[in-house]
Order: C-alpha cells, then structure tokens, then sequence
C-alpha cells in the first residue's frame, strides 16, 4: 500500500493539473471502481450519479489527511466568473489502493487498458484567454483495488474531510495536528505500542514501515506500553514519525514537469532511507546487533533489540 509520503506525492502532483478546472464530464469504464473490496457490484444507475454528481463542478484543490485524498470539488462560477473561488461542496474520494494510479493527459492521448474513470476537465471559460486547455483526469488500476465515490464534506479534527473518513485523526504533517492531544490520547492507550501508532483515530497516516521507523529512532521496543511509558519518549516517538515522514518527502524529488501524473506506491519510487524496516536479520546500522523480526496484530515488526529495550513489567 502507498505510505503517507507516496500518497502526498500523488496529490501534489494532481493538485498542481487540476487545481482550478472544471469537469465538464465523466466517464466510469468499470463500474467496479466505485465499489469496495467487500462490494464490487455496481448497478448502472450508480455510475450515472456518480457522473451526474461530478460534472459541472469545479476542482477547488487536491487534498489529503493521513493516506486519505481526494478532491474537493465547488460550484463551478461560471463564464466571466472563474476568478471568484467556489466554496467547497463536495469530494470526490480517490482510493488509490495497491495498484491504482491518477493520470494527467492530453485528450487525444491513447487510453491506456487498464483506465476505469476519465474526468474531462476545461480550464477557463469559452472566450477566455485560456480557452483551449483541455485535459483528462484518469484513474488507472490494473487489479481494481483502488475506489472512487462522491461524498459530502464534514467537519472533524480542525477542517472539512469526506465523510467517511470523519474517524481518521489529523496526520503529524497537517496544520490542524495538535502534539499536544495526540500525546495525550496516545499516553492513555494500554495496548502495545506499536498498534497504537497504527490507529488512525489516534494519529493518521503513520503506516506500517514509519511505525517501525519511528520507534527505531526513539528508542522505544514495538510491545511497550503507552499507559506505562514515559510521556516524553512518547512525545519522541511522534516527533520520529513526522520526521521520517517528512524525510521521505523531500527524497521522494518527485517532479510533475511533464503532463503525467504517474505514481504508484508499490513502485518503489520512494528512495526510502530505511534504518530498520525490512532489515530483519542484517546488523543494526547503530550498534551491529541482529536486527529482529515479529508479528505484531498481524504486521511484521523490526527492530533492535539492543537499541529498543524490551519493556519489564509486572
Ligand atoms: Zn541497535
């Protein structure tokens, strides 16, 4: 799955095409890519409202909170109008699951076989100077994993997000996070640790690999418990995630110069700089001791045993 830094790198990309535009129609190829992974079965009518929900309205912006985009789409103003900024109305969820990906063409560009959604976009009102600028939007997914669907904006957590992610905490890159809070909600949790930085109610967007990362850098073993662990390593542990998050940003170099938007999470775009995530087995880049493995709630865990004390209770 795309990690928060994949993810972000996506959405700038499709913020900076079609910030502004204007989907003047849609077209759905595969009704599945409205659906589910538990409910794949859409009904004709459904791909009509969907279409019907997006077209006519305008891009106000690319958006994000932990692994979560989608698109916050306005009234379009109309000719003569398209300076006024549309106030946002509506999203448009983009799921990009394991294999999905959102590119940006030309409208005469050949359409790639696996493409599910096309949204056609105008930037600018006929007549205007920028009249001409035709674009599509397209949501490609070999496997059919990803999601697309329209949903009302709710308030939760400091700003407007779809409504099914109304649950999901702000992530540690956002201006609505707030430390102070999370530390607090995290200090509370008895379960281990590293299930608790996984809990997007708690904290969004930190994912497996940063969790593993995080905890490396702070020094913290993946089965301590919050409840009984000093808050300022706590307060480290968060400060390593958006560290490590943020790293992984500004080495992702991702550049969107060319009319392609072509990302995928499970490409290995990302030239993570990974210290202990995946490392089960080799030595410790700190101390030279086995890095080790385990599961933990189902996902691989790794980490130093020498570096990250084992917690002594009871
Ligand atoms: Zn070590």
């Amino acid at each position: 799955m795309p990690e928060l830094p994949e993810v972000e790198s996506v959405r700038v990309g499709v913020h900076e095409w079609t910030a502004g535009t204007t989907i003047t129609g849609a077209e759905v190829i595969d009704p599945r890519i409205l659906g589910t992974t538990s409910q794949r079965r859409i009904d004709a009518s459904a791909a009509e409202e969907f279409v019907a929900a997006v077209t006519g309205r305008r891009i106000i912006g690319a958006e994000r909170r932990g692994k979560f985009m989608w698109l916050t789409l306005g009234e379009d103003p109309g000719v003569g109008q398209s300076a006024e900024p549309a106030a946002p109305e509506l999203s448009l969820l983009v799921h990009l699951g394991m294999s999905g990906q959102l590119r940006v063409h030309n409208a005469n560009d050949s359409i790639h076989k696996h493409t599910r959604a096309i949204f056609r976009l105008e930037r600018g009102s006929a007549g205007s100077e920028t009249d001409g600028e035709s674009l599509q939007l397209r949501f490609v997914d070999q496997r059919i994993f990803g999601h697309l669907g329209v949903q009302p904006l709710v308030h939760a957590y400091g700003r407007l997000v779809p409504a099914s992610a109304n649950h999901i905490a702000a992530d540690p890159l956002e201006p609505a996070f707030e430390p102070g809070l999370a530390l607090e909600q995290l200090s509370r949790k008895r379960t281990v640790v590293k299930s608790a930085l996984l809990d997007q109610s708690l904290v969004s967007g930190i994912g497996n690999i940063y969790a593993d990362e995080a905890l490396f850098r702070a020094g913290i073993h993946p089965l301590a418990i919050p409840a009984r662990t000093r808050k300022s390593r706590l307060a480290a542990v968060l400060d390593s995630a958006a560290r490590v998050m943020s790293d992984a940003l500004a080495v992702g170099g991702t550049s969107f110069d060319a009319l392609y938007v072509n990302v995928n999470g499970e490409s290995g775009y990302f030239d993570r700089a990974l210290l202990v995530y995946g490392r089960g087995g080799q030595e410790c880049v700190r101390c030279g001791t086995e890095i080790e493995k385990m599961t933990i709630g189902g996902r691989g865990s790794h980490f130093c045993p020498n570096c990250q004390n084992a917690p002594r209770y009871r």
